[in-house]
């Protein structure tokens, strides 16, 4: 049987059920996020729960929980599903209320909702690389907010899958700004490059360990944006987010990027990431 979070509970599947005016379904009025499980510990969570409350500040709903509350909580739901490799899924709306734009009033509570999967790490992607295309970035200009408004990115991730892509990589005009659910990563004459953490972005939290990793590994940092053009002609790509981790990139388009390779820094920064991944708890 499966477990889902429902507001401060943990309840089985069949429990949860949602309002038809709830205001995530008909409005989109919600954000989300989503925590990687490995060994049954979750990865980097205060920084996704952090993360969680900024999105939530900015559309300016509050989160009727503690952070601690919530973090407990999370625990609670992969436990109860006993997941050991997965991820969590969870988002909160402004509430259920008679169809209207305007905020509900102050009595109308926020809903939270949590699903845990059990997946396995995506080793084939991170071994050989994947396919990626442009597509022209249509999304809102606050894409620091994990919203739950996805039609941008689904529009984007579903033309990538048709044309045999993993992912879209999102364009302003010339401007790469991220894929349509990861952050993208250029590395050219040994430096990083990416898109600085605006507006125009999700600030991954992946992103934040893949930096925190190039540091460490010695490999400079550049968050300067880069067009189409200089994305093509860097000696390495690769995406980056909390379920695709770091996964090279091989190929925009038909045009190969390091001959079709992956490249000896994408190898590097992998190997440094594997470093952090949580190890099996010893009993
Ligand atoms: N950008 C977008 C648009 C995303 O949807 C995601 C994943 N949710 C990311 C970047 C990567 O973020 P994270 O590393 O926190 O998963």
């Amino acid at each position: 049987m499966g477990y889902s979070l429902l507001n401060d509970r943990i309840v089985t599947d069949e429990e949860v059920v949602i309002h038809k005016e709830d205001r995530g379904y008909q409005f989109g009025d919600g954000i989300y996020e989503v925590i990687k499980v490995y060994n049954g510990q979750l990865f980097t969570a205060q920084e996704h729960i952090d993360r969680f409350y900024v999105s939530a500040e900015e559309i300016r709903l509050t989160i009727p929980y503690t952070k601690h509350k919530l973090h407990q909580l999370l625990h609670e739901l992969v436990e109860a599903n006993e997941i050991n490799n997965g991820h969590i899924y969870f988002q909160i709306t402004r509430g259920a209320s008679a169809r209207n734009h305007i905020f509900p009033s102050a009595d109308v509570v926020p809903v939270l909702t949590g699903t845990a999967v059990e997946t396995s790490r995506p080793f084939t992607n991170l071994e050989n690389g994947v396919k990626a295309t442009f597509v022209e970035d249509i999304r809102w200009l606050r894409c620091d907010i994990k919203s739950l408004n996805l039609l941008g990115a689904v529009l984007a991730k579903q033309e990538a899958f048709e044309k045999g892509c993993y992912e879209a990589i999102l364009h302003r005009a010339e401007t790469v700004t991220e894929g349509s659910s990861t952050n993208v990563f250029g590395v050219k004459d040994g430096v990083l490059h990416t898109h600085p953490a605006n507006n125009f972005i999700l600030k991954g939290i992946t992103r934040h360990v893949v930096l925190q990793c190039a540091q460490e590994i010695g490999l400079p940092v550049q968050e300067q944006a880069m067009t189409k053009q200089q994305l093509l002609a860097m000696d390495e790509v690769f995406i980056a987010s909390t379920t695709s981790e770091v996964t090279p990139v091989i190929d925009i388009d038909g045009q190969q990027i390091n001959g079709g390779q992956v490249g000896a820094w994408t190898r590097k920064l992998q190997a440094q990431f594997e470093t952090k991944i949580p190890a099996p708890v010893s009993i």
